[in-house]
């Protein structure tokens, strides 16, 4: 029986559906969370405490627990745990990524430099430090529309289009806001210091899903996102798959992904990636040395019968068995993650039967609690829940979540200011999308 690591800052629905693929395909699984006290899964041994900032340490205790209980594999799920996992499969032999490539993968400023080195499109890009934000909007490289975003954040967080100085100017002083919040500072990234701005790219957006595997990415699938995202926030909302895009740019788009991957140095493991595509050609934005976050991950399945969840495929991935045989299913999928309508407090959600029972609806999943604050992006991005469709043809797909989602009513109540306001550090917990 075979071992898999499974690094990961939550403990919700992603590890649940871990545990489940582990159990039929005979892995037993050992879990290292940062949130140890919070592990609500009393279904596995004991997780090894870590710290996700505290790499030695948390590296440490992961050399001994396979002392005891040897690990084939090792799985990052969320982007903080990408490097420690990438260590960790270094230190115990495993397939993996080299540390300094998961390194580059989670940094935004790293990433575009490693990118146009290699000569892969990039839109012009400057890095600002926070104590040099009063200077920027000067600065002779800039040019209209741009784009600001901090390094390290993930889920659009902080990500903003600024038309002009005016607004660029607003905009670094509301990612400067953010990145001085308490619950940003826990997440200890290492790179809350520094501010990226870029280009704004002009064209519609595309995620790549997939494994990389001796260098080589196999991609399960290219995810079209219907609806234009050109800002001023960026939240994501429906995925579908197969794409609409012609074969020929559908080839463009897993080549660019496949040299940007091997131009930031990722050789083994799950790949979730993001490019537009306009005017200018593919352009790559990301490449995250992980998997597609959370609930997402239900829209992709395997054939098998029953079909195969993604994350079967992915824990023999991580041992380094060949997942050859393992192809997506035929028919067009699709997840709406369903957008934050404004923030406030979260009193009723109305009409998820009407949602669901709409042809080609799979499952409408409301994760959102009654009495929940709700903050919307560019501070915080959570989603009210999630609509799955499947269907004979992609545009089916994105019908049935438009109008499953035009059923739902969502009450949000004004947030009370206590304590001075919102943006304050005294705020209960929002969970995470993943
Ligand atoms: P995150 O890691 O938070 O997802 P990204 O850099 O991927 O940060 O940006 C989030 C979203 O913001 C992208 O999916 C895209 O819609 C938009 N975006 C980011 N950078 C640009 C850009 N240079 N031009 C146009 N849109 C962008
Ligand atoms: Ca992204």
């Amino acid at each position: 029986m075979s071992r898999v690591l499974i690094l990961s800052t939550t403990t919700g629905y992603q590890l649940r559906s871990f545990g489940e693929s582990a159990d039929r395909a005979g892995i037993d699984l050992i879990f290292a969370t940062d949130r140890c006290h919070r592990l609500d899964d009393p279904w596995r041994d004991a997780a090894v405490p870590v710290r996700f900032h505290e790499e030695d340490a948390s590296l440490q205790a992961i050399v001994d627990a396979a002392a005891s209980r040897p690990i084939d594999g090792v799985l990052a799920l969320g982007d903080r745990p990408v490097v420690l996992a990438a260590r960790a499969a270094q230190a115990l032999g495993l397939p993996g990524n080299p540390p300094e490539a998961a390194a580059a993968s989670a940094n935004k400023m790293r990433a575009r430099q490693r990118l146009a080195a290699a000569g892969l499109p990039v839109p012009w890009f400057f890095d600002v430090s926070r104590a040099d934000v009063g200077s920027a909007a000067r600065d002779p490289r800039l040019r209209f529309p741009c784009v600001v975003k901090p390094l390290g954040l993930s889920g659009s967080r902080g990500v903003m289009r600024a038309d002009s100085a005016a607004e660029l100017e607003a905009a670094l002083a509301r990612l400067e806001a953010l990145l001085s919040r308490r619950d940003v500072r826990a997440i200890r990234s290492g790179l809350e210091q520094t501010m990226l701005i870029e280009g704004f790219i002009e064209g519609r957006e595309f995620a790549v899903e997939g494994v990389i595997t001796r260098g080589t990415l196999r991609a399960f699938a290219i995810f079209d996102k219907p609806d234009p995202l050109d800002g001023p926030f960026f939240e994501e909302s429906i995925y579908v798959t197969p794409s609409a895009l012609p074969a020929a740019t559908q080839e463009a788009v897993l080549d660019h992904v496949q040299r940007a991957a091997s131009a930031l140095g990722l050789i083994h493991g799950p790949v979730h990636a993001e490019c537009r595509v306009g005017p200018g050609g593919v352009f790559v934005l990301e490449v995250a040395a992980r998997p597609i976050g959370g609930l997402c991950s239900k829209v992709l399945r395997f054939t098998g019968e029953p079909p195969v969840p993604l994350e079967e495929v992915l824990l023999q991935h991580s041992t380094g068995r060949e997942i050859t045989d393992y192809g997506r299913e035929a028919q067009a999928a699709g997840v709406m993650m369903i957008p934050i309508p404004k923030g406030g407090i979260l009193k009723k959600v109305e009409g998820i039967d009407a949602a669901a029972s709409v042809p080609g609806i799979e499952e409408v999943r409301i994760t959102a609690k009654r009495d929940q604050l709700l903050e919307p992006l560019p501070e915080a991005g959570s989603y009210l829940g999630f609509i799955f469709a499947r269907a004979p043809e992609p545009a089916t797909v994105v019908s049935a979540l438009k109008r499953a989602h035009s059923q739902l009513l969502f009450e949000v109540a004004p947030a009370l200011r206590v304590l001075g306001s919102l943006s304050g550090d005294r705020r209960p917990g929002l969970p995470t999308n993943d």
